[in-house]
């Protein structure tokens, strides 16, 4: 079964979740409504040694990136950190020192972005083979500064303009390879594109599993039509455009505004680019020069 397919047999189950789960499975956080007048935002994410970090990676580089993509989602809801839970699996044989790395490292990251982290669990594998494993759960709450809301996938609308954060693509081999696990997530970001532009702001998500899957994210969620621009594409130094359609781990925002909205080229010190525009219709379209051509195939897949 892929990652996909999995999804949809969870996402099955979300009629029956009840009326509390105002969020259920398919979007980038999980909503829980806890009084009238407020809702937790939560997700959970994991980083596997061997499948998102070199098995043997330092201790730091482990708490970086697995704190950093659970605020990546965050972000991606211009919601607000409110704290998280950590779990940590080692391998048989695991120097002494990788645990008191690791917290520290967590510490100053979660001190960093504000998210304090609350709880959490130790285990030790039976073997020494297992890589390790982390895992962060987040909890966020809706922006208090915009009265509590938060943003989903689905407020995209045909006529809406496509944008983009920062550079795309090569996150894994360009620039030194650091970007996937040095990167900032685009909370302060989110945060002033949502006070500014308040309803002109229609849908947004992170970009972790390649531009052209994450939009198809969108457009699947809002029922539109997303067309992408191919020249418009911001890509990272060394980066191809078809690379900064596909590759995964971005950690950037794609979002949708409506149609006479006008941003500035940087924005809270991050650049911001329109990639293309929204339509009635479904799917991913990306054109060049204003013909289509064909969909590249790609991006992030998790299981196969
Ligand atoms: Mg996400």
């Amino acid at each position: 079964m892929s990652e996909l397919d999995l999804i949809d047999h969870v996402r099955s189950f979300n009629a029956g979740l009840g009326p509390r789960i105002v969020l259920p499975p398919g979007d980038d956080l999980g909503g829980l409504r806890v009084d009238e007048s407020s809702v937790l935002l939560s997700g959970v994410d994991q980083v596997i040694g061997g499948v998102h970090l070199p098995v043997d990676a330092d201790p730091e580089r482990y708490a970086r990136k697995s704190l950093r993509r659970s605020l990546s989602d965050v972000a991606a809801m211009a919601a607000v950190p409110l704290g998280a839970v950590v779990t940590v699996a080692l391998p048989a044989g695991t120097p002494d020192d990788w645990g008191r790395r690791f917290a520290e490292a967590l510490n100053e990251d979660s001190r960093r972005w504000e998210t304090p982290v609350f709880g959490g669990d130790v285990a030790g594998y039976a073997t020494t083979d297992p890589p390790p494993l982390v895992t962060v759960t987040v909890f966020a709450e809706g922006d208090p500064a915009a009265e509590g809301r938060y943003l989903t996938r689905d407020g995209a609308r045909p006529g809406d303009l496509v944008w983009v954060s920062g550079v795309l693509g090569g996150s894994l081999e360009k620039d030194g390879g650091g970007h996937h696990e040095a990167f900032e997530p685009r909370l302060e970001l989110a945060r002033t594109l949502h006070r500014t532009l308040g309803p002109d702001l229609h849908c947004l998500i992170d970009l972790s599993d390649g531009l052209v899957r994450d939009a198809a994210h969108l457009a699947e969620a809002s029922g539109v039509r997303m067309n992408l621009e191919l020249e418009r594409l911001p890509c990272r130094p060394g980066a191809t455009a078809r690379e900064a359609l596909t590759d995964g781990e971005d950690y950037e925002l794609c979002f949708t505004t409506g149609a006479g909205v006008a941003l500035p080229d940087t924005l809270a010190g991050v650049p911001l680019t329109r990639i293309g525009t929204v339509e009635a219709g479904d799917s991913i379209s990306v054109t060049e020069g204003g013909r289509t051509v064909p969909l590249p195939s790609g991006g992030w897949e998790h299981l196969t």
